[in-house]
């Protein structure tokens, strides 16, 4: 292969033009390792990230040979190298994660410890003609001893999730929002996720350094959990730990030992180390030495017990000097990779006595709408964060603008120990509301560290209502009085929001941002009072406008109502319209979507048969379930129950009121089905009203202005398909 871009010049050092090698056809995938392929679609989707990862390499290759120069021309003893310890964090995200048990992880960086200082105990296996470049860094690694915040931790966290790596930028792993875990300070620590891969055949990846355009969240290593660690789940022939040795070795700036391109025969390229043999392509399993290729056809040929090569575990157990050369200048001078050097990560904070930190406000929150009626119980998270075992606690809870209120706790937390506390029940009056909590008096004393004492949350709750429930969104009070709003994900400007630039009617309307929130299956939603409705309704309905665009064919959203006979505590689904179902615009739409006047539609969920004769008091939920499509604006709700007078269902036909003075209603019951025709007519014969039913259905209730008739008797015809009724109205003025 040709490593040099046609038509330039080649500048003095052989290097200084090379190509990455990324960017070309992968006739092979690897088996072992995805950075490769995983930079090669980095770049396809960036070609600019390619030009500035070159540059930044080029300039790289520079400082590097200049450092081995240095190196090479000081006495052995005369150098001096500080051993860098990299703090580490792992994070298993696994359906099962206990199965990497602490002891697992501690076994790969003890492995990792090993292959970097070169005191691998397998290291005896290096042929004789290759241990004169047998490479012994100054890196080591430890597991972080404080977090991000500054507190204690075993370095490592576990998450129950099924969510799987898909190698790459945006690989859902790394985030928490898509089932993963989000990575900590990539400043201060290596993170590696280990997991299970989407790709079985992957064993794991890290992306290189001098990516300027990349993701911080993209930064660290994914390691297969059956290639992590020497015991537990680490499976044969890839349970020495060597995958991350491997992985390191990338993020660290190595190259693969025969270059840069996937696996493909090739001499020309090279690792950019020298003092590896020239090497062809890759190799597997478990060569026995001496083994040549095209590119060193003598013995001692290639070092395929490198561990940048692709052989087994147990196969591979050297860094060559010019390696670990190349890696220390990477975290002495790369910038994406420096600060890791003078990280604290490694060293366990000082603990004071009495230290609690509030981790966050379990209840009650914006993700549930609460009923006033009912008492809402204050719960804060804590943690012990001091150095003894909490045994009293004050907890301290403040409502709004009110006083705090206190309640005494007695617990027995030791020190790291979490777990949540609750105050007194307490009552809420209908709205939304803001709630502090915040701890005192740990021990009997004072908190040490009062800065983390506190969490706050917002949430709604609702009140009552009488039938009929009217809401137009007019009045200036969002959501409206006893109306409460909340939603499921930790984004409160995820709620829905009153808006001026869009309504059926007047001048306002609620919306739901899928827009500009990316919350895949997060819900928010707008929430009825309680509404008191008569045990003997004989209909209620639930009546809306909507208006909905739909962004493309694979992201859209989906608004569900439902209704609640308990107060909220359990719903049950009475309506649910998603994609084109639920879109009142007709072609999709990838801008912010503001409905026009003829962009509303109306809505009836009939929930009749679900609520009469059993139930006098409904919540209604109207819920909008994000699929990061565009924007829902929904307009006059109402919810109405009907009942229907006595002498209507005992006679199926009701004209009233009779006698009149103007507008009478002919009322049908239980439908108006066989109904062809009705007509009006005077006393002395004269048709005065008349409408035909034959083409569809009537309605159940027919109202007739009679205001302009003379006073008198009228005579109402109803013409069914199999009889005709005739019924005497007196008209009064
Ligand atoms: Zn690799």
């Amino acid at each position: 292969m040709d490593i040099f871009r046609k038509g330039l010049a080649i500048g003095i050092l052989g290097f200084f033009m090379m190509d990455s090698g990324f960017g070309q056809s992968l006739p092979v995938r690897p088996s072992r390792c995805a950075t490769g392929s995983v930079m090669e679609k980095y770049f396809q989707k960036y070609p600019r990230e390619k030009i500035a990862f070159d540059k930044n390499q080029q300039d790289f290759q520079l400082r590097y040979e200049a450092a081995r120069r240095a190196k090479k021309e000081t006495p052995l003893q005369q150098r001096t190298q500080a051993i860098i310890t990299i703090p580490v964090v792992v994070h298993i995200v696994m359906d099962n994660p206990a199965l990497v048990s602490d002891d697992q992880v501690q076994s790969q960086i003890d492995v990792l410890n090993a292959d970097y200082a070169g005191e691998n105990a397998d290291s005896v296996n290096i042929p004789e003609a290759f241990k004169p470049f047998f490479g012994k860094s100054s890196i080591r690694f430890c597991l972080a001893q404080r977090n991000p915040a500054g507190e204690p931790t075993t370095g490592i966290t576990r998450k129950v999730s099924t969510t799987t790596s898909i190698p790459g930028d945006n690989d859902p792993i790394k985030y928490a929002a898509m089932g993963g875990v989000d990575g900590w300070d990539i400043n201060k620590y290596l993170n590696i996720w280990v997991c299970k891969m989407t790709d079985n055949s992957d064993l794991g990846y890290s992306f290189m350094p001098g990516l300027p355009g990349l993701s911080s969240s993209d930064v660290g290593l994914v390691n297969a959990y059956h290639a992590f660690g020497t015991i537990g789940s680490a499976q044969s022939p890839f349970n020495k730990g060597r995958t991350a040795t491997h992985e390191i070795g990338h993020f660290l700036n190595l190259w693969h030992i025969w270059g840069a391109n996937e696996c493909v025969e090739s001499c020309a390229d090279s690792d950019l180390v020298d003092d590896t043999p020239n090497q062809g392509k890759c190799n597997y399993g478990t060569p026995v030495f001496p083994l040549t290729d095209g590119c060193t056809p003598t013995a001692p040929g290639l070092m395929f017990m490198n561990f940048m090569d692709y052989v087994d575990d147990a196969t591979m157990c050297m860094f060559t000097a010019g390696q670990a050369d190349r890696m220390e200048t990477a975290l002495s001078t790369l910038s994406d990779r420096k600060q890791l050097v003078t990280s604290n990560g490694c060293v366990p904070p000082i603990l004071y006595d009495r230290d609690i930190k509030a981790i966050g406000v379990d209840a009650p929150s914006n993700s549930v709408i609460y009923c006033s009626s009912n008492q809402i119980t204050p719960q804060l998270r804590i943690r012990n964060l001091g150095a003894l075992t909490l045994t009293t606690l004050t907890l301290n809870v403040k409502l709004d603008g009110n006083s705090p209120v206190t309640t005494n706790i007695n617990l027995n937390l030791p020190p790291l120990g979490e777990t949540t506390i609750s105050g007194n029940p307490m009552a809420v009056s209908p709205g939304q509301h803001n709630i502090t909590l915040f701890t005192t008096l740990p021990n009997g004393g004072a908190d040490q560290q009062p800065a983390n004492d506190t969490a706050t949350a917002l949430f709604s709750a609702i009140g009552e209502a009488t039938d009929p429930l009217k809401q137009d969104f007019e009045s200036m009070t969002f959501a409206g009085t006893g109306w409460g709003i909340g939603n499921t994900s930790d984004v409160i400007e995820f709620n829905p929001v009153r808006v001026t630039n869009a309504a059926h009617s007047g001048s306002a309307s609620v919306k739901f941002d899928n827009y500009n929130f990316q919350l895949f299956g997060k819900y928010s939603m707008l929430v009825s009072p309680q509404l008191s409705i008569p045990l003997n309704a004989d209909s209620v309905k639930i009546t809306f406008w909507r208006a909905a665009a739909q962004y493309n064919r694979s992201h859209s959203d989906t608004l569900e109502v439902l209704i609640s006979t308990d107060c909220g505590q359990t719903y049950s689904s009475v309506y649910k319209k998603g994609g084109a179902d639920l879109k009142t615009r007709s072609d999709y739409y990838t801008s912010e979507f503001v409905p026009s006047a003829d962009e509303w539609v109306a809505d009836t969920a009939d929930i009749s048969n679900l609520v009469k004769g059993r139930f006098d008091k409904i919540v209604v939920q109207f819920r909008n379930i994000n699929g990061y499509g565009n924007n829902i604006f929904l307009d006059d709700i109402r919810v109405y129950s009907r009942v229907l007078p006595a002498a209507l269902k005992e006679k199926g036909l009701l004209i009233s009121p009779n006698p009149t003075t103007g507008i009478i209603h002919i009322r049908h019951y239980p439908s108006t089905a066989g109904l062809r025709g009705i007509a009006i007519y005077s006393s002395t014969g004269q048709l005065v009203w008349k409408q035909d039913y034959r083409s569809g259905i009537a309605p159940d209730d027919i109202p007739v202005n009679l205001q302009r008739m003379a006073s008198g008797i009228y005579i109402v015809h109803l013409v069914y398909t199999d009889n005709t009724i005739s019924q005497k109205i007196l008209k009064m003025n």
